[in-house]
């Protein structure tokens, strides 16, 4: 936490807005927006897993209809895609920032057109906070009419020639789950181009409720609003986003520097345009057996370490799912690994971890 989250949560508390609405949802909103810029509309929600189900929702996704969604991310991203009753079909990565690979995602489309079965979006990640391919995926998306849900949960503070992660979408979608560059213990945002996406995503968020002095409904709502106690602690990381991606560019920067002479060491690098917020700093090993190694040694040393997402393809719940790969995303799952990089570690801790790469790989 930074030094004002705290009192906007006391504000929530004095002025008894203990509710899912409040002068903290409207606040933290207005900071998100404006941090983002391109006049985008933005929703604060529960969590990002919800902001994937309303933004394909809003799309138009329903029963039966495919979704192309990139295979190499956290089941998040699909998840919502089958509460809706529509089918993922996989999409594989490409190796230049490790998202969904242009060359697979036109050949699914034209498919399912030949089929008769048009894909109906796509839901595109800038997995680690690396953009993915903005200019091809999205030509894709506009030559064949099919929008881009942009699942920007890990890439907030990251950019692609000078616009921001989260605004490439016709729907963009930011988490603020514990885990990402800031938080707010759980909660998301839906990012939109048009308001009128932005006020309907509100009104299926707030129980689908009619402007009546009774409660009548002419849809079926969710009840997926972030609180106003939450949102307090939003506004007080907005404040701290920036440092935030300072420290976890640090870490990275720290570790190429004693680590990327070696043999057995591959970074992630930013293409021309690509500015990564670098939540995560993966690296690439030559082999399986060389990546345990490294993870069972840093283990060892009480460090944890942890191979990169599992694609879903291979996973056993999608394991009927239909897939379009070229073995990137299981090459990055069978030799990649996360190294440690909260925003807390100091430059002792950060010496500790490389040294003990460095006698590992001796
Ligand atoms: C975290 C995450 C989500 C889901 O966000 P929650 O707020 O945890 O529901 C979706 N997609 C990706 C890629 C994520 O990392």
């Amino acid at each position: 936490m930074g030094d004002m989250e705290q009192q906007f949560v006391d504000e929530a508390f004095a002025t008894n807005w203990i509710a899912p609405l409040g002068p903290n949802v409207n606040g933290f909103e207005d900071a998100i927006s404006s941090y983002l810029g391109n006049s985008s509309n933005v929703a604060a929600l529960s969590s990002g897993t919800a902001a994937i189900h309303l933004g394909l929702q809003l799309l138009g996704v329903g029963k039966n209809d495919d979704v192309l969604c990139q295979s190499f991310t956290f089941s998040a991203s699909a998840n919502p895609i089958c509460y809706l009753g529509a089918n993922p079909v996989f999409i594989d990565s490409e190796t230049d920032t490790w998202n969904m690979c242009p060359i697979l995602l036109e050949q699914a489309i034209t498919e399912g057109i030949a089929k008769n079965k048009k894909p109906k979006a796509i839901v595109a990640v800038h997995l680690y906070g690396m953009p993915y391919k903005v200019k091809a995926l999205h030509a894709i998306s506009e030559k064949y009419d099919v929008p881009i849900l942009e699942d920007s949960a890990e890439a907030l503070g990251s950019r692609f020639e000078d616009r921001n992660c989260g605004t490439f979408g016709t729907i963009g979608v930011l988490s603020f789950n514990g885990n990402k560059i800031i938080t707010t213990s759980g909660g998301g945002a839906l990012v939109a181009k048009n308001k009128e996406i932005k006020d309907r995503a509100v009104h299926l968020a707030t129980q689908a409720r009619d402007d009546a002095p009774h409660y009548q409904h002419s849809a079926i709502g969710y009840n997926y609003r972030m609180s106003n106690v939450l949102a307090g602690i939003g506004r007080g990381q907005m404040m701290v986003l920036d440092d935030r991606v300072n420290a976890r560019r640090f870490n990275h920067e720290y570790y190429r520097k004693r680590l990327e002479a070696k043999e057995e060491i591959t970074f992630l690098e930013e293409g021309e345009g690509y500015f990564s917020n670098r939540w995560l700093t993966c690296v690439l090993t030559p082999s399986f057996e060389i990546r345990e190694k490294i993870r069972m040694g840093l283990l060892a040393e009480n460090i944890e370490s942890r191979p990169l997402w599992k694609p879903m393809h291979l996973q056993p719940v999608f394991k009927d799912s239909k897939h379009f790969v070229n073995g990137v995303s299981e090459t990055l799952f069978d030799k990649g690994l996360c190294l440690p990089s909260g925003s807390n570690l100091t430059e002792a801790d950060l010496s500790r971890i490389t040294t003990a790469i460095e006698n590992i790989l001796k």
